[in-house]
């Protein structure tokens, strides 16, 4: 049974780079070492296995989704208005970071192949607090190249649902909307009210 976090601004950012100070509260919360990835809008999946010795993560990962069929890590994504989707099965889990590039260069379903690779069958998952479709408008020129390739994703006057989108694109996955809206929410970081670096965190492990 997958174990999953989600911090809110009380937690503080986490924003590159992570303090060391947060990655151990983070790990005391989840009781594993945290993985957490370089993220840059990609459709880059990283299998985690072997990156640990003696407990401390060596390396972080140029991705922007991380799997693993690990019991002794928990993985990491950051955001501030993206997706954060947390993927889980019976004996794999993922984290990924979804936002409207990720959704168009597949990054999720680039997530559930590598998790299927490692055995995965029935998988579920979960998206975190993130900005709603009536809250991120995009010009109308990029709002009728998205819609025109992921129709689901249309919302009122140029707004974009992304969640819909991300819904429709891995429909064999069951899929659980918290739906808080981080503009919405003071208690979120939102990069579009904010325009600051400031970070929440989706963890998952197994
Ligand atoms: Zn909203």
């Amino acid at each position: 049974m997958a174990r999953l976090l989600f911090t809110s601004i009380e937690f503080g950012s986490l924003s590159d780079p992570v303090d060391l100070e947060q990655k151990k509260q983070l790990s005391t919360l989840i009781g594993k070492p945290v993985q957490f990835m370089k993220q840059s809008h990609s459709d880059q999946v990283i299998s985690i296995s072997t990156d640990i010795a003696d407990g401390q993560i060596n390396t972080i990962p140029d991705a922007d989704a991380l799997v693993s069929d690990q019991s002794n890590i928990a993985l990491a994504v950051r955001v501030a208005d993206c997706l954060p989707l947390l993927l889980y099965s019976t004996a794999v889990v993922a984290a990924v970071h979804v936002g409207r590039k990720g959704l168009l260069n597949k990054v999720a379903l680039n997530a559930v192949a590598q998790m299927r690779s490692l055995g995965a069958e029935k998988i579920s998952g979960t998206v975190g607090p993130h900005i709603c479709g009536n809250c991120y408008e995009v010009d109308s020129q990029m709002f009728a190249e998205i819609t025109k390739t992921h129709p689901a994703t249309a919302g009122r006057g140029n707004h974009l649902n992304l969640f819909a989108g991300l819904a429709a694109q891995i429909s064999d996955v069951e899929l659980l909307n918290l739906d808080i809206c981080t503009k919405e929410s003071s208690d979120y970081y939102s990069h579009r009210r904010d325009g600051q670096p400031g970070r929440q965190i989706g963890l998952i492990c197994l």
